[in-house]
């Protein structure tokens, strides 16, 4: 297994290296955009840890380039901490993953197992979230309704994993907004009604009971009784 570090922080790229290759990783490291993309280009990865803040290119720039030249390497990126915009824009990016700074090294090394183990059944144990007949894979992005598989946009992904991992409680259309869109968004302000929309499409094109439910005054939530 071949792994490319892409961090400019000198302190934590060595930290990373030494603890990887401490599990047996082969690590190369790259300290800035453009040198990433030489990485990438020279030799195959299996996956790609990669810093948002890089001097050169950013981290969304870097991904967005490599999944342009058709590059699909799984990519975890390090965002700062909570900040969902970031989440959300490398995400939009190509990203596979993101992991908030600091993070636990364990952690990391789980997110890099279920990258490189997509099948195992442990590994699918801990990446699926479940709610009624709907399956939401957070490594691969797909959602399954009963045996339908269902293709989302990332948006639309953002928006369903929220409701799955706060199910059967109201959730405002502020709330959703924020956390799917940034506290900085200025858009249109039917965003989450047309999202929610989309979503509600692809997950009843089947002719399922409804799992998104509105709630009035308020704004949606995930449950599975009848209206
Ligand atoms: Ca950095």
């Amino acid at each position: 297994m071949r792994l490319l570090v892409v961090e400019d922080e000198e302190r934590i790229a060595r930290f990373l290296k030494k603890g990887l290759e401490e599990e047996s990783y082969a690590v190369d490291v790259a300290t800035d955009g453009p040198a990433a993309l030489d990485w990438v280009a020279g030799a195959e990865y299996d996956v790609i840890i990669l810093d948002v803040m890089l001097p050169g290119l950013t981290g969304f720039e870097v991904s967005r380039i490599l999944r342009q030249r058709g590059i699909t390497t799984p990519i975890i990126m390090l965002t700062a901490r909570d900040d969902v915009e970031d989440r959300v824009t490398g995400l939009d990016a190509g990203a596979d993953d993101y992991m908030p700074k600091p993070f636990a090294f364990k952690e990391l090394l789980a997110r890099i197992r279920a990258m490189t183990r997509r099948t195992s059944t442990a590994t699918v144990a801990m990446t699926v979230l479940e709610f009624a007949d709907l399956k939401l894979d957070t490594i691969t992005h797909l959602a399954k309704r009963g045996s339908h598989e269902i293709e989302l946009t990332p948006k639309e992904y953002g928006l369903l994993e929220y409701f799955m991992r706060h199910p059967r409680r109201p959730l405002s259309r502020t709330l959703i907004r924020e956390s799917i869109w940034g506290y900085d968004y200025y858009g249109a302000s039917n965003v989450v009604d047309v999202y929610v929309r989309h979503l509600r499409q692809k997950l009843e094109a089947h002719g399922e009971p409804p799992l998104i439910h509105t709630v009035r005054g308020v704004g949606y939530k995930l449950d599975d009784l009848e209206e």
